[in-house]
């Protein structure tokens, strides 16, 4: 079977990665990728947005699973158009995707449910927003509806902070439509995690248990980036918890959107906070998570090909996913300057060396080649993942790894892994 990969980052790559070991592919193409996914699969020049374009190559190439990858594409209906064409695809439809794509549609879905979840209110209009927050005060969270590259959650210390995210949301429109309207709510506090899983509307198919981290320094201090790291398992999600997030969470949540009927095919991606053993929604995207599943794909023990077809065929319950019980950690590597501005075209060195240490992969998510040489082109560069027998090996490995690639500029978090080590304690 040919595969087509929808996306250019990390995640792609890892999924490039998983379809090479399936014994049903004979061929991968990814659109757009990037310079390390093209020394694996065939890469295609077509922007993700580009669905049209990404149909007819399908239908041309005769490719026979499209799994996408990245939240956009998903939120325009790229998974309707596929099927409409009669092209088979892995992803959560448009009207499933709002998930993702509007927070007040999931706050709404969640308190109708009575899906555990912070209090909140919506406001369409800066007044009453921010007599709002002079009642509840801070810290407080104020997010913009809609998409906005991850950076649409501003969590708020103080009122003036509060006030400001308001002003940069709905009246500089900093992030466009998406804060037409804007979600103000109660600021939780606790240890997050990131709980994915399968789903094929009815059926819930978990997967190992991760954390990324958000913050681009140390410590979790500095602002947030698309992810610096991530690993699993996550010790913080204990049995117990899990079981909680599958009966409370997870579960209900697919049940609700059916009932909407909006139903849930695809991976199911719930962000987390865990506080006295109980967890609470942040959030939900309609995608695998980019640093997360990087680290999850290395544990996992299966063919990714066997487990999208369940989904689209709907026969998840049939489906069994194993795990390797070892640990796996993913370090990413960024420009400098990044969340901010950064530069580009910097030849990156090691790669080859850090790629042939023991249990070691190295996703590119922003590179591009130039010359003959790998170059930097974007903010996040490399996702250097590796494997252990538990946390901490998987840890000194994949900072050995780290150690040998270079580029100037490069910057990358020194303590990915170290949360899961203090509750190890
Ligand atoms: P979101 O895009 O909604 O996941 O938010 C991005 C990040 O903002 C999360 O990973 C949290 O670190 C933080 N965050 C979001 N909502 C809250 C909340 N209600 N309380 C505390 N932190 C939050």
């Amino acid at each position: 079977m040919k595969v087509l990969v929808v996306g250019g980052g990390g995640r792609e790559h890892s999924m490039v990665w998983m379809f090479n070991q399936s014994s049903r592919v004979e061929k991968v193409y990814c659109a757009p990728g990037n310079a390390g996914i093209a020394r694996e699969a065939e890469t295609v020049h077509i922007d993700v947005e580009d669905i049209p374009a990404l149909v007819n190559f399908a239908r041309t190439e005769g490719i026979g699973l499209t799994a996408v990858g990245p939240e956009l594409p998903l939120t325009l209906g790229i998974v309707d158009a596929f099927e409409e064409a009669g092209l088979r695809i892995f992803g959560a439809s448009k009207a499933a995707a709002e998930i993702e794509g509007s927070k007040v549609f999931t706050k709404n879905l969640l308190a109708r449910y009575g899906i555990p979840s912070g209090s909140y209110q919506v406001f369409s209009e800066p007044g009453p927003a921010r007599a709002h927050l002079k009642q509840t005060g801070a810290p407080i969270v104020v997010k913009a509806d809609g998409l906005a590259a991850g950076k649409g959650a501003i969590v708020c210390q103080t009122l003036k902070e509060a006030e400001e995210a308001i002003q940069i949301i709905m009246e500089e429109r900093r992030f466009g439509d998406a804060g037409d309207r804007v979600v103000i709510e109660e600021f939780l506090v606790g240890e997050e995690a990131s709980f994915l899983a399968f789903s094929d509307g009815k059926t819930v198919l978990p997967m190992a248990t991760s954390q990324d981290h958000k913050p681009i320094f140390d410590g979790d201090k500095g602002p947030n980036t698309g992810g610096m790291g991530a690993y699993s398992p996550a010790p913080v999600v204990t049995a117990e918890l899990f079981q909680q997030t599958m009966d409370e969470i997870m579960i209900p949540t697919v049940q609700a959107m059916a009932s909407e009927g909006r139903p849930y095919k695809g991976v199911l991606y719930a962000g987390l906070m865990i506080k006295d053993g109980k967890a609470r929604v942040l959030e939900f995207n309609a995608r695998f998570g980019d640093p997360e599943a990087q680290p999850l794909f290395m544990r996992m023990d299966g063919d990714l090909v066997e487990i999208m077809d369940a989904v689209i065929d709907e026969r998840l319950d049939e489906v069994t996913l194993d795990w390797h019980d070892d640990a796996s950690i993913c370090v990413v590597m960024a420009s400098g300057g990044y969340p901010g501005s950064y530069g580009k075209g910097k030849v990156i060195t090691g790669l080859d060396e850090a790629d042939a240490m023991e249990d070691v992969k190295v996703f590119h998510a922003g590179t591009a080649e130039k010359d003959g040489r790998i170059v930097t082109s974007g903010g996040r560069i490399l996702g250097v993942t590796a494997k252990g027998k538990d946390i901490p090996e998987a840890i000194d490995r994949a900072y050995r790894a780290c150690d040998v690639i270079t580029w100037d500029g490069a910057q990358y978090r020194s303590d990915i892994g170290a949360k899961a080590l203090r509750l190890f304690k």
